[in-house]
């Protein structure tokens, strides 16, 4: 029988490679519930090409438009789902696998009925451990629901952990592609246009991760999200420059042996690999060819060029809602950079400001994470106005 399969965030970076994933697995799974922001394009291919039982559009100028009604009109069989809610509406519907991929803190309340609603969460959206860990992981096992992660480094150390033993692990290496700026002069960097910092040299993804990758604020946001999901101190967990991104993270042993898990830099992989888990399906994606590969290299974060990086190490220990201000804050900066308000090196100073400025709570309720949130992004705007 196969399995029932939704989406959150379909028409997203993510979102489209799961669909061609599910697309190349038919037999396997069915396609219950797809959502999205706004973008009724791709929704529209997506319904043609996978044939949904629901869909929920969030925006509700999206929904407002002709285009929409011309979708409900042809597709009579497919549930529109509507209200303000309707995103939480169809993540709480039951099914086997939810695949959270939503972007940013948006993303956390949706993932938290996905839990509830879900056999197995199939995790992308790593703001919701960075801003909910100790509250996703234990809701995850108070409720039995698979955690599978979808973030490369993050699939990568899962898998490799089937094969070693948590308590035999001296570090866990996450590598980093050092993102589009990595090769630019540091004093050309207030002066980077949008459009330079998203053309990202392996990866193809979101406008706000391929941002997040240029300040290595991403990688930031995925040690904290190591942290939770392999019960890792932040002194286990290392992060190492490798500008080819085929090796996605690496183990070391108490021994010294340092395993590696290598693979073509294409979200197809992983999420794959979340689907399908514990088997191992044959991919129709492509394989790595080593040899046509050729070297793989191995550089130190440079901390003058990415400031961030320590910064979220900082934010994760933390702890409390520390991790929540960092990311609501950096969320208002990158926007803020992509609409030419600031400067590309503008941006880890605003979120070091806001943290700076925020009482932490222990401990946080989902409650007190989103005031939280609300609180980190009104302060990230108001000093961001000083700049502008
Ligand atoms: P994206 O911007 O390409 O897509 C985001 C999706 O979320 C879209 O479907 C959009 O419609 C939807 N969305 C945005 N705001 C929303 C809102 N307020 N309410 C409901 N839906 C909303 O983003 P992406 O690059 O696919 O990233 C998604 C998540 O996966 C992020 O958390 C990112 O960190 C993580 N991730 C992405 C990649 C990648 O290769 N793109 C890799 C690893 C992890
Ligand atoms: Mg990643």
């Amino acid at each position: 029988m196969s399995s029932t399969v939704t989406i959150l965030g379909a028409t997203g970076s993510i979102g489209t490679s799961a669909i061609r994933v599910l697309q190349a697995e038919r037999e396997s799974f069915q396609v219950y519930g797809l959502t999205c922001r706004e973008n009724l394009d791709i929704l529209a291919s997506q319904l043609e090409a996978v044939s949904p039982a629901a869909v929920a559009v969030e925006s509700a100028a999206a929904r407002s438009t002709a285009r929409y009604r011309e979708l409900k009109e042809k597709y009579t069989n497919i549930e529109f789902i509507e209200g303000s809610e309707c995103v939480i509406e169809l993540a709480s519907r039951e099914v086997d696998i939810s695949i959270s991929a939503i972007v940013g803190a948006a993303g956390l309340a949706p993932s938290m009925a996905a839990l509830k609603a879900a056999s197995r969460v199939a995790l992308a959206n790593k703001e919701t451990l960075v801003m909910a860990g100790d509250l996703f992981m234990k809701g995850a096992t108070d409720l039995g629901t698979e955690l599978i992660p979808v973030d490369s480094e993050h699939s990568a150390i899962f898998s490799l952990l089937e094969h070693v033993d948590m308590s035999t692990v001296h570090k866990i290496i996450i590598t980093a592609s050092g993102g589009s700026l990595r090769d630019l002069p540091i004093d050309k960097l207030p002066y980077v246009t949008p459009d330079e910092a998203l053309a990202h040299p392996t990866w193809s993804m979101g406008r706000k991760i391929t941002i997040d990758s240029a300040t290595l604020i991403n990688k930031g946001l995925e040690v904290i999200e190591a942290h939770y999901l392999f019960s890792a101190d932040y002194e286990t967990i290392d992060v190492v420059v490798h500008p080819e991104s085929i090796i996605h993270a690496m183990i070391e042993t108490l021994d010294g042996a340092i395993y590696s898990h290598m693979g073509i830099a294409d979200m197809a992989f992983p999420i794959q690999a979340a689907l399908t888990w514990p088997e191992k399906k044959k991919s129709p994606f492509g394989r790595l060819d080593l040899v046509r590969a050729g070297s793989l290299s191995f550089q130190e974060v440079d901390h003058n060029r990415y400031p961030g990086l320590k910064l979220c190490y900082e934010a994760g220990r933390l702890g409390g809602t520390a991790p929540v201000v960092l990311n609501g804050a950096n969320e208002i900066a990158v926007a803020a950079f992509l609409d030419k308000k600031i400067s590309f090196t503008d941006i880890v100073p605003v979120v070091d400001k806001v943290l700076e400025g925020h009482n932490i709570t222990g401990d946080p309720d989902l409650g007190t994470i989103f005031s939280a949130d609300e609180e980190a992004r009104s302060s990230a705007r108001e000093i961001i106005r000083g700049i502008a």
